[in-house]
């Protein structure tokens, strides 16, 4: 009999569980109380597949499931460009560059030369940088529409808008719970870690790939979405606060970037934004079962990064029987294979 599956929030999390469970020829009902996808934490996210930046201060697991969701969304969801990324930093801190280094593999120290050859609009802008050129980027607004797409075009997937899971009926085999930072109802120890960001808008700057500026306090970045938008991020700040993006965030995020290239002073900005990322204790992302619930959570700062991965675990569960601990480990190896 084929297995029912009801996918509760269409976040990145719930989206490519979604797509896991109805490739295996499950019956997938996604509900989602907003009425779009990817409305929520995901909204707001910069889309960097930077596995081998993450080295710098993520735990290996991150890393791994980097490396393997890399792959997703460059072959099996092809929505990302792989143009490599850089890492910048101030030039009074180029100490800061060196420690960056050698806690990263998978990356070049280049020099001006070679960066005006990566972007004449960063010429003679910084002496030397860190070079990544197998990570990628996407833009999450539309990775998660790609994934909605597909999953509404295949007929044992149902796709519920403006529904919350209270008011879903209709009795599954596994619900699989991605509720995001919603979900602490039942994942008391879930917590938030605040992320603002802002858009800008300037045909002044062309960037083909994302820069991280080393920052004292937050790993900022710029993120290039075409048609001469360009999104910064992101604050980390212990509160779960949503919505409200402080004069101190703005400043913090409009420095780095006047810093990368003093035409973002010129800029228009076209949107802010805060969002609360679900974080557990150790900051990995997880699955945790009761019954037969499967939570998909703790994404944190590493949510297109990581989610392909733990979707491909969760399934394992559901499917093979797998426990957690077995799904969190089947996969270890893809480092290697990469
Ligand atoms: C500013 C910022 C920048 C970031 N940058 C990056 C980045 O560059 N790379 C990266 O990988 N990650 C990044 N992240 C982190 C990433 O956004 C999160 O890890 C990820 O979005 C979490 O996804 P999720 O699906 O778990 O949660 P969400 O995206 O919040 O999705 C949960 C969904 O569940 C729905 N829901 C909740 N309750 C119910 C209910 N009762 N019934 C039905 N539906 C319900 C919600 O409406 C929501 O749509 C960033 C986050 C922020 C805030």
């Amino acid at each position: 009999m084929t297995m029912r599956v009801r996918v509760i929030g269409a976040g990145v999390a719930g989206l490519t569980a979604a797509y896991e469970f109805a490739r295996a020829g499950c019956d997938v009902e996604l509900v989602e109380r907003r009425e779009g996808p990817g409305l929520g934490c995901s909204y707001l996210a910069g889309g960097m597949i930077s596995p081998w930046c993450e080295e710098e201060g993520a735990e290996p697991p991150v890393i791994e499931m980097g490396i393997e969701s890399l792959r997703y969304w460059t072959e099996i969801v092809p929505v990302a460009t792989t143009q490599g990324s850089l890492v910048f930093a101030p030039a009074h801190d180029r100490t800061e560059l060196t420690r960056f280094e050698r806690l990263t593999s998978e990356r070049e120290r280049i020099g001006a030369a070679a960066i005006a050859a990566l972007g004449p609009y960063l010429a003679g802008r910084f002496d030397d940088a860190l070079y990544f050129p197998r990570e990628a980027h996407l833009d999450p607004r539309a990775a998660t529409d790609a994934l909605a797409e597909r999953l509404g075009a295949m007929a044992n997937v149902s796709l519920r808008y403006g529904v919350d899971a209270a008011n879903a009926q209709g009795a599954v085999d596994w619900t699989v719970d991605c509720r995001g930072f919603d979900a602490r109802d039942k994942l008391p120890q879930l917590r938030g870690v605040k992320g603002e960001m802002l858009v800008l808008y300037t045909r002044e700057v062309t960037l083909s790939r994302p820069i991280r500026f080393i920052h004292p306090r937050h790993p900022v970045y710029i993120v290039p979405r075409g048609d001469g938008r360009f999104m910064i991020g992101a604050t980390m700040i212990e509160n779960e606060e949503e919505g409200r993006i402080t004069a101190r965030a703005m400043l913090e995020l409009l420095g780095a970037a006047y810093a990368v290239h003093p035409a973002f002073a010129e800029a228009e900005i076209i949107e802010t934004g805060a969002g609360v990322r679900p974080a557990f204790a150790d900051n990995l992302p997880g699955l945790r079962i009761e019954g037969r619930i499967i939570y998909v959570n703790g994404l944190y700062r590493h949510g297109f990064l990581a989610a392909p991965a733990l979707a491909r675990r969760a399934a394992a569960i559901a499917l093979e029987g797998a426990s957690v601990e077995e799904a969190m480990h089947a996969h270890r190896g893809q480092r290697q294979e990469a």
